[in-house]
């Protein structure tokens, strides 16, 4: 009698865990059709924005887009949705705040792209991002989670960190967010393929290192070179002394580097594996993940970096304005010729 209850019990057990298992692998399957669901949408984003695959200044944009919309966020409540998309539905809004000067290129041109995709405004922009960015060579395929709702309301001003702004300011606003300084360090290096537009209105597009399409850490090396000029008209708030004709060195870039040091020497893997997992964080902020499907799969791979880095043509070891005093500066070669006058992007 005991043993057959017992076996009652283990078989009623044993249906519980079957059903479990169902309930698993019909979960597994849906995942796997919304995630293939997006797989044409992939490519209609590739053709229609990025023309076929291109690190350019969309992509660079889409980056740019993606962490001014998720910034819009406190861990103590009260500042926005964070990486909701709010950014492209209330541009009118957020276009006006001034961190988001020349933000409107962006919106505009993703807009009727993100009428075609049917993709919530929160998965387009975190999407477009991954994407744009995995066209760059060197870049980590970024991760994408599928489903976040519609945005209910704008962010307010004042979320989005800017050049003119103190480290303590930055820090302080990035913390509310709820990133540390290291990770503050980390999504720097997105400015590896960046470019300002505003900064200097008389020199759109200027890059902030010499290599803006390719992910890897040049933009590292070039802020620790000391400073001798600016690239168009003369100083700029946010904008410090560059070391490059046709460079850009924001003020913050510049406080950031030199000072408390952070860690030492940052190879481009580690750059790049710690960079997919801060902007993870980044693009799913304000959003709860129980509701999100893990799409990373379909974000594109990038083309790989033939690192190592270089100093730019005429630079070296001997214009190294500072550097970590925990290891050894790396030993790098620098590029034949004369100085470089980088180009706009
Ligand atoms: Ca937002």
């Amino acid at each position: 009698m005991v043993f057959s209850r017992l076996s009652a019990i283990i078989t009623v057990a044993l249906g519980a865990l079957k059903l479990a298992d169902a309930a698993t692998v019909g979960a597994v399957a849906r995942a796997h059709d919304a995630c293939t669901s997006l797989v044409p949408i992939v490519q209609l984003i590739q053709t229609n924005l990025f023309d076929g695959g291109e690190c350019g200044e969309e992509a660079h944009s889409a980056l740019r887009l993606a962490f001014h919309d998720a910034i819009g966020f406190s861990v103590n409540g009260g500042k926005g949705g964070g990486a909701d998309g709010s950014i492209l539905i209330f541009n009118k809004t957020e276009g006006l705040f001034h961190a988001n000067n020349g933000i409107d290129e962006i919106t505009a041109r993703q807009f009727p792209v993100f009428q075609e995709t049917g993709l919530s405004a929160g998965d387009f922009v975190h999407l477009a991002a991954a994407i744009g960015t995995s066209n760059c060579p060197g870049a980590p395929s970024l991760k994408f989670f599928f489903g976040r709702p519609p945005p209910v309301a704008a962010a307010p001003d004042l979320t989005v960190p800017e050049p003119t702004d103190s480290v303590t300011a930055i820090i302080a606003r990035f913390a509310d967010a709820g990133f540390s300084v290291p990770e503050i360090v980390t999504l720097l290096s997105s400015h590896t393929i960046a470019a300002a537009d505003k900064v200097d209105p008389t020199i759109p597009g200027t890059p902030f290192d010499s290599t803006v399409g390719t992910f890897d850490t040049q933009v590292f090396l070039e802020v620790l070179l000391k400073g001798t000029l600016f690239p168009g008209n003369g100083s700029q708030p946010g904008e410090v002394l560059s070391p490059l004709h046709g460079e850009m060195r924001l003020q913050s870039d510049f406080l950031i580097a030199r000072g408390p040091p952070v860690s030492g020497k940052k190879t481009s893997a580690v750059v790049t594996a710690t960079f997919k997992e801060v902007m993870a964080k980044m693009q799913l902020l304000g959003q709860d993940t129980d509701n999100l499907v893990d799409c990373s799969s379909i974000v594109p791979t990038s083309a790989p970096f033939d690192g190592p880095i270089k100093f730019p043509a005429s630079f070296s070891q001997a214009d190294v304005e500072i550097a970590c005093t925990e290891s050894p500066f790396p030993s790098l070669s620098t590029v034949a010729g004369p100085a470089p006058t980088v180009a706009p992007v």
